[in-house]
């Protein structure tokens, strides 16, 4: 399907919902699908469907837009996106703190 998908090293790699690019799983934000609706999994443990982001709004926009409802097969209304979107830069700004 994809040849960039073969890689030298065994790294998970995974599909960012919003650009569509793959990229290794520890630079993309896991996000959950719950009982109590979507979110972040920064330990990616939660059990559930998940989806992975890019650590950039750009890509949060294009998923929470319309990819991630598909990807997660659940809709997500103004409410929850406007929340995920809060978490998202939140997590985004810890991030930096501690780098
Ligand atoms: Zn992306």
């Amino acid at each position: 399907m994809n040849p960039r998908q073969r890689r030298r090293r065994h790294i998970p790699q995974r599909t960012c919902v919003g650009c569509g690019e793959t990229a290794s799983k520890r630079s993309l934000i896991r996000l959950v699908r719950t009982e109590a609706g979507v979110v972040l999994d920064p330990t990616g443990k939660l059990p559930g469907r998940g989806a992975y982001v890019h650590d950039d709004p750009s890509c949060w926009e294009k998923a929470l837009d319309r990819s991630l409802a598909r990807a997660l097969r659940m809709q997500i209304g103004d409410e929850a996106q406007a929340q995920l979107r809060e978490a998202l830069e939140a997590h985004k700004e810890s991030r930096h703190h501690v780098g």
